[in-house]
């Protein structure tokens, strides 16, 4: 290497920066390709209707710690993570191919466990295992899904289509994963103290599996076709509910206001937070990994959901210019962060 050659920290770009920087140089071949890179799957015309593909790398050590992992919730996760791409087009997911990368730590039963996870996500989400890689590896486990599904043209939802005054909704609860990894965190650092000990994760049940098994919301991509609304901007929670506003605000040029007393988050998680000293609301915003749905609808689409149990109004969109805000309890009005927010935590 030679001295003049320039040095640029990854930590400097950030994970959207880098992306934004590899990606850019390519073009298109392709008049099929609709779109690629920046949404939760890239989208193919396929002529009479929309193929939607999208792909998530697991690591050992970086999204997994396997001394309180059960390989089958982490087959399960594996796959579940990507289906929920997969549901934030507003597709329905169909095929799957699997990657994994293998120590001889690993024997044939503990891979065994593995599949038997990949296998009830895919008789849980319907899609049909097709393919896939097996290597050695020298770092631990790894295993990479890649999800097809499709959709029809006039429904995908893509992060730039939210407009003002569009409604934006959250599904099930928020926060659980994060506070659920607190949990496993502490539990293990107490076993490695005291290994006679047995974990205490009785009363953490409801938060632990929102860590060890989300299960991505076909659910409401199903019931929101019944009740015929089409979702217009989509994404799905999985960094952290205020960066993921934050993307569909960027994609489609408005600003969102939301309000704390709007916001999904169930008693268990609410607890455990403040046993942990963190702030419930905190979590909510940047907890990340929670896999629900994020979504704008209409205004005339409102009644059609106004009493589903697991839809939540969170706020609306406004016009760019307001940027994205949060109105408090006290209705009080801070600017929302990706990151950070708790800095304004009054
Ligand atoms: P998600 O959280 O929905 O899985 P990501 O934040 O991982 O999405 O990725 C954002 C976008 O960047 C997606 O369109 C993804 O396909 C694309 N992307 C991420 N990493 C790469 C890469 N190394 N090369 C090409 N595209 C990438
Ligand atoms: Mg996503």
């Amino acid at each position: 290497m030679s001295d003049k050659e320039q040095r640029t920290e990854i930590s400097s770009l950030g994970e959207f920066g880098l992306i934004d920087k590899i990606t850019g140089p390519f073009g298109k071949t392709h008049g099929d390709t609709f779109l690629g890179v920046g949404d939760d799957a890239a989208v193919i015309d396929r002529g009479v209707y929309f193929e939607v593909v999208t792909t998530d790398m697991m690591l050992e050590g970086i999204h997994f710690d396997l001394s309180y992992y059960p390989l089958e919730h982490l087959g399960y996760k594996a796959v579940s993570i990507n289906i929920s791409d997969v549901a934030a087009m507003n597709a329905t997911p169909k095929q799957i191919t699997v990657n994994i990368g293998l120590s001889n730590r690993f024997s044939v039963e503990a891979v065994e466990r593995l599949y038997n996870g990949v296998r009830h996500a895919c008789e849980d989400f319907k899609v049909d295992l097709v393919g896939g890689d097996t290597t050695s590896s020298a770092s631990g486990l790894v295993i990479s899904v890649t999800a097809i599904g499709t959709v029809d043209k006039d429904k995908v939802a893509l992060r730039k289509n939210a407009e003002k005054a569009d409604i934006l909704c959250a599904t099930g609860d928020l926060g659980g994963a994060f506070v659920g990894l607190q949990i496993l965190n502490r539990e293990k650092q107490e076993f490695l103290a005291n290994p006679d000990m047995q974990p205490k994760l009785d009363s953490y049940k409801f938060v632990v599996k929102r860590q060890l098994k989300p299960v991505a919301r076909m659910d409401i991509i199903h019931e929101l076709a019944e009740k015929e609304v089409a979702p217009k901007a989509m994404i799905d929670i999985s960094d952290g509910l205020a960066s993921e506003i934050m993307h569909l605000a960027q994609q489609s040029g408005v600003g969102f206001t939301i309000y704390e007393d709007k916001l999904p988050i169930d008693k268990q998680t609410y607890d455990t937070a403040v046993e942990f000293n963190l702030d419930p609301i905190t979590c909510v915003l940047n907890g990340g990994e929670d896999y629900e749905l994020l979504f704008t609808i209409s205004q005339e689409d409102h009644k059609k959901l106004e009493k589903h149990p697991d839809i939540h109004f969170i706020g609306y969109a406004t016009d760019s210019k307001q940027g994205l805000n949060l109105v408090t309890k006290n209705n009080q009005v801070f600017p929302l962060k990706a990151q950070g927010w708790q800095h304004f935590n009054p």
